[in-house]
């Protein structure tokens, strides 16, 4: 028994080291945007040249900003936080990532949205569902480290029992927030674990193996399933199935 929980303060002490490693890379770099914001400005300020400071300032308050997001989405992830779930119109959500999204894949990768008109809304944490689809896009980018294609979709989908082997939901209407990638596609070996929170295939500093558990708290916690679709050389496709609110526009599935 004495052996057991020595392996089992191992394993978490294992997990903690890749939290932290993993995490302080990321807090460093927005650490840094904040840093190179403010003497941008101070040195503007100093040439006299104060109106030119402004854009600086902004900058430095965008890393700010994306520094809170991290921690509160560690905050969440660690104590499992409630989330504040209300109807989110699907397509509107995704139409305005875009950018953030164009931004954060780089130059190499074609972002394409596919957004279904009179897609529905769902209930959900709004600001959860941007950081998965934000996830889902990162781990895109990772798996094409040559540039590619990105397509993330809506579609509203009607799920069957048969469609829902083991009951993890119920039968109905779903939208489909689904994120594809032409990437380099998944073992099965590494699909079987990808949900496990600090399972990651990347090197120390550039992985949490944080995002498809968030990703995965997140959706079950809004009554959704989760469903990927991955081969090595085939690129991937994962698909956040929430339950349909209420149906927008005029279109009828
Ligand atoms: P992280 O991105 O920090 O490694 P994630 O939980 O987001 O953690 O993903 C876990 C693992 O799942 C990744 O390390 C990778 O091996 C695999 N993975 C996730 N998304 C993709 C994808 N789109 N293409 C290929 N592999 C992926
Ligand atoms: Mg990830």
């Amino acid at each position: 028994m004495a052996a057991e929980e020595t392996l089992r303060q191992a394993q978490k002490m294992e997990a903690v080291g890749q939290l932290t490693g993993g995490i302080a890379h990321d807090f460093n770099n927005m650490l840094q945007g904040v840093a190179g914001g403010l003497e941008m400005a101070r040195r503007r300020i100093a040439e006299g040249r104060a109106g030119e400071a402004g854009r600086y300032l902004d900058a430095a308050r965008g890393a700010v900003d994306r520094a809170a997001g991290l921690t509160r989405r560690l905050l969440a992830f660690a104590r499992r936080q409630r989330l504040d779930p209300k109807p989110v119109d699907a397509d509107a959500l995704v139409a305005g990532m875009a950018d953030l999204i164009r931004r954060a894949v780089g130059p190499g990768i074609g972002l394409e949205l596919r957004l279904r008109d009179g897609t529905g809304s769902v209930v959900c944490d709004a600001n959860e569902l941007e950081s998965a689809l934000l996830n889902l896009c990162i781990n895109a980018r990772d798996a094409m480290p040559g540039g590619g294609r990105l397509l993330v979709g809506t579609e509203e989908v009607r799920l069957s029992a048969a469609d829902i082997p083991d009951g993890e939901a119920p039968p109905g209407c779903y939208v489909a927030v689904s994120v594809s990638d032409t990437g380099t596609g998944m073992p099965p070996e590494v699909m079987e674990r990808v949900f496990e929170p600090f399972f990651t295939t990347k090197p120390q500093g550039q992985g949490t193996g944080l995002g498809l558990s968030q990703v995965y708290g997140f959706v079950k916690q809004s009554g959704g399933l989760v469903r990927i679709e991955s081969a090595p050389g085939r690129g991937t496709t994962v698909r956040l199935l929430l339950p349909l609110h209420e149906r927008m526009g005029a279109a009828e599935a």
